[in-house]
């Protein structure tokens, strides 16, 4: 029999952005609901090691920081739900949204933290060998290769930045591209090119990513249209741009160019009053565990003071 929740504050997503923003909006007596989704935990869960996410000197595992955050959120009084939104109507204050087994939210306000997912090539290979040489994120496994020979696949900002970040780690980076032109703003191409440690490979696709034997990891990369089939490679980072998880509001909040949650720039407030967004959802430029976090901290007070002005007012009218 389907439910129906009301909360001062629901937050969509409980990655990084929906979990530091419950334990914000928790502390300041809002009794938030999570959301959870498909994903509970967000994308760290899918990865292993963590050395950057500050606090910690020795390394962590990704799904360890998140059971963290997940106990810390519940601690202080967030409420943890493991449902999927499937429908959102915001034209009216409180918002209602409908989750896939009929439960209705009926909110006061609304945090949207549903994240971003990168894209993947689809080739043979590359599910079978993620985390074990194959990775979507330079920034985040990168020191995992360092001296060892990298391959980055995509010609946009992305893939440029990937590279020349993965020469901080590794003399030996090999961007491979589809066409012969790339997309990367310029002053980044010029970058890219001037540095020895990065070669291009242009015109070639990633025919599959090839597995080394038992638990060898990635060992190659066979290309189309490559002479001399695959080549020995340690890191394979896939750059072909991520995907936020906005589909649920095309149409109903403002998106910008490539999908992402239009927020007022310093803040995270989107176009409806008392809807505010945090993380990757919002964020085309750092996309790191630690950045989200922060605007989920912003979101929940934006959040919390945007309550107290309604109830303000609400009262000086009365
Ligand atoms: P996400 O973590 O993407 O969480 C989104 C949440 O929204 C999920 O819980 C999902 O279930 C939920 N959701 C989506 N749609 C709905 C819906 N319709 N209804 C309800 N819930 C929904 N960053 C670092 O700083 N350090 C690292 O070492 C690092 N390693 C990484 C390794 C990998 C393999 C990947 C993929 C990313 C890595 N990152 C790392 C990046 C980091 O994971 C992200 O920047 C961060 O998770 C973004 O947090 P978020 O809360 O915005 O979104
Ligand atoms: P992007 O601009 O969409 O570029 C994706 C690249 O991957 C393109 O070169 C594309 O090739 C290639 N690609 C896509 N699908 C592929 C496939 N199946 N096989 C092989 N190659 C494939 O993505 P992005 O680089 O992640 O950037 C996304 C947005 O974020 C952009 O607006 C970008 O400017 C912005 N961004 C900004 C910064 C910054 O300001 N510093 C940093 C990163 C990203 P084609 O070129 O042939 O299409």
């Amino acid at each position: 029999m389907p439910a129906t929740h009301h909360t001062k504050m629901l937050i969509l997503g409980s990655g990084p952005a929906g979990l530091s923003a419950a334990i914000y909006a928790a502390r300041a007596g809002m009794q938030p609901i999570v959301v959870q989704g498909l994903q509970p935990g967000g994308q760290l869960t899918i990865t292993t090691d963590v050395e950057n996410y500050p606090g910690f000197a020795e390394v962590i595992q990704g799904p360890w920081l998140m059971e963290q955050m997940t106990a810390q959120a519940t601690h202080v009084g967030a409420s943890m739900i493991w449902d999927t939104i499937v429908d959102v109507d915001l034209l009216q204050r409180p918002f209602r949204l409908t989750g896939d087994g009929g439960d209705v939210y009926v909110a006061e306000t609304l945090v949207i933290a549903t994240g971003a997912q990168a894209k993947w090539l689809g080739v043979p290979g590359e599910q079978e060998l993620g985390g074990k040489g194959v990775s979507a994120c330079a920034t985040c496994d990168g020191f995992f290769y360092r001296g060892k020979k990298v391959v980055v696949i995509g010609g946009g900002n992305t893939a440029v930045e990937e590279a020349l970040y993965l020469t901080n780690h590794s003399d030996d980076v090999t961007l491979i591209h589809r066409r012969d032109t790339l997309r990367a703003e310029k002053i980044l191409q010029d970058r890219l090119h001037a540095n020895p440690k990065i070669k291009v490979l242009w015109n070639k696709k990633v025919d599959r990513f090839v597995a080394g034997e038992g638990t060898a990891g990635l060992v190659g990369v066979d290309l189309i249209d490559t002479v001399t089939g695959h080549e020995r490679t340690d890191g394979g980072f896939v750059a072909i741009g991520h995907s936020p998880s906005t589909e649920l509001f095309k149409g109903k909040l403002p998106l910008d160019a490539d999908g992402y949650l239009a927020v007022t720039p310093g803040t995270s407030l989107t176009a409806v009053p008392g809807v505010f967004a945090a993380g990757d959802v919002t964020d085309k430029v750092y996309r790191q565990a630690i950045t989200a976090a922060g605007m989920g901290c912003m979101a929940a007070l934006d959040a919390e003071r945007f309550l107290a002005e309604a109830e303000y007012h609400a009262m000086v009218d009365a």
